[in-house]
């Protein structure tokens, strides 16, 4: 058992541990929201850090891939581009889902050509995920291999034990920076490694969903899934793009220009979804994918086909955010209605 990348630190040590991480880094964690929500945001005051919760909390696509992003101003032929935030963020008590959705974020905006905004927002950031030891009901992430633990893809990941996280180091910006706060931290033993082990398998066994993407993906594949069932689910479709918006790895945007004058404005990124009509429309009206129905298939064919075929795996964490859709045409139950149709 490999005890070299893994170390120890007291549950009452790590708001000490963050009020030091506060004179290098922005921390971004999760704080109270209006009411009883939770969210994830800038870490002004080191006790409201949230470290045990169990809600839903908004995912962090934002903070990679803004939903409004402002790429250059140009004046004429004077053109200024804006760069984005180069300073050290911190995003800590990610739950591990979100960790593989930057991952899958990270896959699409580093493909040649390379988005230049993304990447250097990643790498001014370190990721720290917590265990999720009591997994929402709605979550399904094991079926995607994107919780409730994580073998890789987080810098720093914590386990939560009695008293105690078990930290393991999971890249070298991590490595860093257990080396640069090493007081913190004390050697591990072979027991808490077992512990984490059984620690790994409760909360598995916790999950309450599952999908058998394999499963999926082959009747998709096969064609047995006809244009009807999308034409059906559509008739629950409102179009209202919020299953795309609060989803932590689509990716779908539009590049406008937000005009001051004839020839001076400035270019901007905005996030878009593919199920809205004027994702696919050309000048002159011309549409690919006229229907909803069209554009619901391309959605969900896009995250359980093509993304498999590119990258292996479904372009889906398992969150369960989607289940916000009025009209059940979240991924969990489009997924096993395939299964069953
Ligand atoms: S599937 Fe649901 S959440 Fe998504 S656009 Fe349609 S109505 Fe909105
Ligand atoms: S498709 Fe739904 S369950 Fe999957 S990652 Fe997106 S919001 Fe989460």
């Amino acid at each position: 058992m490999d005890t070299e990348n893994r170390y120890i630190i007291k549950a009452d040590h790590i708001l000490p541990l963050l009020r030091k991480l506060q004179m290098q880094f922005e921390i971004l964690a999760p704080i109270p929201g209006r009411g009883k929500d939770i969210l994830f945001g800038p870490l002004k005051k080191i006790e409201d850090v949230i470290i045990n919760y169990n809600q839903m909390l908004p995912s962090p696509k934002n903070i990679l891939f803004p939903q409004i992003e402002y790429l250059f101003n140009y004046e004429s032929k004077n053109i200024k581009e804006y760069k984005p935030e180069n300073f050290g963020k911190i995003l800590f008590g990610l739950h591990s889902c979100d960790v593989k959705s930057i991952k899958i974020l990270s896959d699409f905006f580093l493909r040649q050509p390379i988005d230049n905004y993304f990447k250097s927002r990643l790498e001014n950031i370190t990721l720290i995920n917590i265990v999720c030891t009591n997994p929402f009901d709605t979550s399904f992430c094991e079926s995607t291999r994107s919780g409730p633990y994580l073998k890789s893809g987080f810098d720093l990941q914590l386990t939560p034990m009695e008293n105690k996280y078990l930290i393991e180091i999971g890249s070298q910006k991590g490595a860093e920076l257990i080396k640069n706060y090493r007081w913190f931290f004390k050697n591990i033993y072979k027991t808490e490694i077992e512990e984490q082990f059984e620690i790994f398998l409760q909360a598995e066994g916790k999950l309450n969903r599952g999908i058998d993407f394999s499963t999926v993906v082959k009747r998709i594949q096969n064609k047995e899934i006809e244009f009807s069932f999308w034409e059906t689910l559509a008739l629950n479709c409102v179009d209202c793009g919020s299953c795309t918006y609060i989803c932590p790895v689509c990716t779908c945007f539009n590049v406008v220009d937000k005009a001051y004058s004839d020839n001076t404005g400035d270019r901007v990124r905005v996030w878009d979804a593919c199920t809205y009509r004027g994702f696919t429309e050309m000048a002159g009206g011309s549409n690919p994918r006229k229907s909803l129905a069209e554009r619901l298939r391309h959605k969900f064919l896009h995250k359980l086909l093509y993304t498999i075929k590119d990258f292996n795996y479904p372009g889906c964490v398992g969150c369960g955010r989607c289940d916000i859709c009025f009209g059940h045409i979240g991924m969990y139950e489009v997924a096993k209605k395939i299964i069953n149709y």
